[in-house]
């Protein structure tokens, strides 16, 4: 789950990381307003939105020549146009593909005086299975095209979670950063409040980029990317009410009321199935078989006919899916339970595309039979193999 900057600063701040003073704003209104609040001269207007690259991003309904959604602004004025270019409006940046993200909310900052931008990410490293410090020299906005082209301007560092963070990660990271003195002294207690912030939230993503020297000296946060594992949201209620679900995929928002782990991916098989292991293993089959799917879904092992029925709406929503495998194991869940919720799913639902349906395990007999019966243009398969290769010939036939 990911939050807004704004959001996102406030929580750090209250892990004693020191960041710019400022307002959300829904309004062109409430962003003049907010930066009345603020001392000036210089005031920061900017897009709130799940997406990095604001800053050099452009808004669909502006010309090529218009600003991005990080804006500077000297004069209430020039807030109250940089708030009425962006709020409503389409920003397209590197990170929100073609398509663009609606900018519904913004932050007014106060505006610092940068002498030099850094690049600092905590993330968690599967391959360690540590936390670990990502730094740069090489902050701002291209930090893409670094890690790319000077990778060794990257510096990382791990941190035991046996002893936590030690007095030697801020001076390993103050190093990386090349700053001394007090600078050096400021970095390890940014890093500490960065990383009392992790584990405090159950963070997996922290970065910020930039984190910036002001021309008086003081590193600050100057732009703040958060992401929380949703699977620990249980224990922070607090945090997951920031969730903005306007800023989520629709189809993965409903699947998530409904308790079914669902993926939108790019190919054009919609799959039903139970369990992640046997979801992957239809997702590589379907692969082999020269298609690709159009979702992750697991519907789970304790699903009901409300959840097979829903999870099947989610899957004929998608536009992109021209053809459906269903492919359970009933175990705890019966096959004919997941037959029956096949049915009333697409009898609902106008079924337009080809749907092979291969069930194994408790009660298949009767579920086979309740599928023949229904009328429906249902295709049944023997096993996963011919469940595959069912769908792929029916799809392709279908183009
Ligand atoms: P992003 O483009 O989505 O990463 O948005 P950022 O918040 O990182 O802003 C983009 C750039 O705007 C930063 O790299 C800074 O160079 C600049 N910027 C952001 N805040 C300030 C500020 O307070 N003062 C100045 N002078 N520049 C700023
Ligand atoms: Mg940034």
């Amino acid at each position: 789950m990911n939050i807004h900057e704004y959001q996102a600063k406030e929580l750090l701040a209250k892990f004693g990381v020191a960041v710019p003073q400022g307002y959300a704003a829904m309004s062109v209104e409430e962003a003049v307003e907010a930066s009345k609040k603020l001392p000036g001269p210089l005031y920061v207007v900017k897009a709130q939105i799940h997406a990095g690259g604001r800053g050099k991003g452009k808004f669909k309904e502006l010309g090529p020549d218009a600003k991005g959604g990080v804006r500077l602004a000297r004069t209430e004025d020039e807030v109250r146009h940089a708030a009425g270019e962006m709020l409503g409006n389409t920003l397209v940046t590197i990170q929100t593909g073609a398509e663009g993200k609606q900018v519904q909310r913004l932050y007014v900052t106060d505006g610092v005086d940068i002498a030099k931008e850094f690049y600092l990410a905590l993330l968690v490293d599967r391959a360690t299975g540590r936390i670990a410090v990502v730094a740069s020299t090489e902050g701002g906005m291209d930090i893409e095209d670094v890690a790319h082209n000077t990778p060794e301007k990257i510096t990382t560092i791990t941190i035991d979670p046996a002893t936590g963070l030690m007095p030697h990660h801020g001076r390993a990271v103050a190093a990386a950063l090349k700053l001394e003195g007090d600078l050096a002294k400021q970095a390890a207690k940014v890093l500490q409040g960065l990383y009392n912030a992790f584990l405090g939230t159950d963070a997996s993503q922290i970065e910020i980029n930039p984190l910036a020297v002001t021309d008086t000296g003081q590193l600050m946060v100057l732009d703040a990317k958060v992401g929380f594992d949703s699977n620990a949201m249980f224990r922070h209620p607090d945090l997951a009410e920031l969730r903005d679900l306007t800023e989520e995929d629709p189809m993965e928002v409903e699947a998530s009321k409904y308790d079914l782990a669902y993926i939108k991916l790019d190919g054009d098989i919609g799959c039903m199935v139970n369990g992640a292991g046997l979801a992957m293993a239809t997702m590589d089959i379907i692969k082999l078989h020269g298609a690709f799917p159009a979702n992750f879904l697991d519907v789970g092992g304790g699903a009901n006919k409300e959840k097979v029925t829903a999870a099947f709406k989610i899957i004929l929503s998608d536009p992109a899916v021209k053809g459906i495998l269903v492919n359970i194991f009933g175990g705890i869940m019966r096959c004919d339970i997941i037959a029956e919720g096949i049915i009333a799913a697409a009898k609902e639902v106008n079924l337009g595309v080809p749907l092979v349906v291969r069930l194994e395990g408790t009660n298949v007999e009767e579920g086979k039979r309740i599928l023949a019966e229904s009328g429906l243009p249902i295709v049944a398969a023997n096993d996963l193999g011919d469940a595959a290769q069912k769908i792929v010939a029916q799809v392709k036939q279908a183009a």
